[in-house]
């Protein structure tokens, strides 16, 4: 059974989303073209969640949109919720856009706390003991309609961070950590 969430430690890791969120107030990539809205839909595979929402409007990004945000990428094994990098959504806002895609992207898994990650670093050969997932600087992601080969050639190309190819699995992993590749 997972443990109930700590409401004061939530409490302060959504202050502190919105701490970081109005101080990286500037496009992170793709800044000639970016929209004066940001928008994200996302779904999340395990839990069935789902979202559409205007993240970052009026030159700075939206606290309450980070929020929901960090709880749809929570740690679903254990509902821990940690503030998502902006830098990510903006990458994963970039390769809708430019997929053109409307459904909802699909989070495999975003937010890991520490325990969650040595679980799974235990019993897959695929996850990094140190984990950009527990920074909240990475999601694993599929594009509904969208071959796999092709979200990872966009990534790629946009040279945001590490991107991981995991076809077996049918995701890719992003990270807005240095640029790399596997
Ligand atoms: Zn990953």
């Amino acid at each position: 059974m997972p443990s109930a969430p700590d409401p004061g430690r939530r409490r302060f890791l959504l202050l502190t989303a919105g701490a970081l969120a109005s101080c990286v107030a500037a496009p992170a990539i793709g800044a000639p073209r970016m929209p004066t809205r940001r928008s994200l839909a996302l779904g999340h595979l395990h839990t069935g969640e789902k979202l559409d929402l205007v993240y970052w409007a009026d030159g700075k990004y939206q606290p309450g949109a980070l929020k929901r945000i960090a709880w749809l990428m929570r740690d679903y094994r254990s509902d821990t919720v940690h503030p998502i990098d902006p830098r990510l959504l903006d990458l994963l806002a970039t390769l809708r856009q430019r997929l053109r895609v409307s459904a909802p992207l699909l989070v495999v898994s975003g937010y890991r706390s520490p325990a969650s990650n040595a679980l799974l670093a235990s019993i897959s050969e695929g996850v990094a003991t140190n984990s950009l997932h527990m920074a909240g600087s990475a999601v694993d992601v599929r594009v509904p309609g969208r071959p796999l080969a092709a979200v990872r050639h966009l990534a790629l190309s946009l040279r945001a961070g590490g991107v991981g190819y995991y076809p077996r699995s049918n995701f890719v992993h992003l990270d807005v950590g240095p640029v790399r590749h596997w």
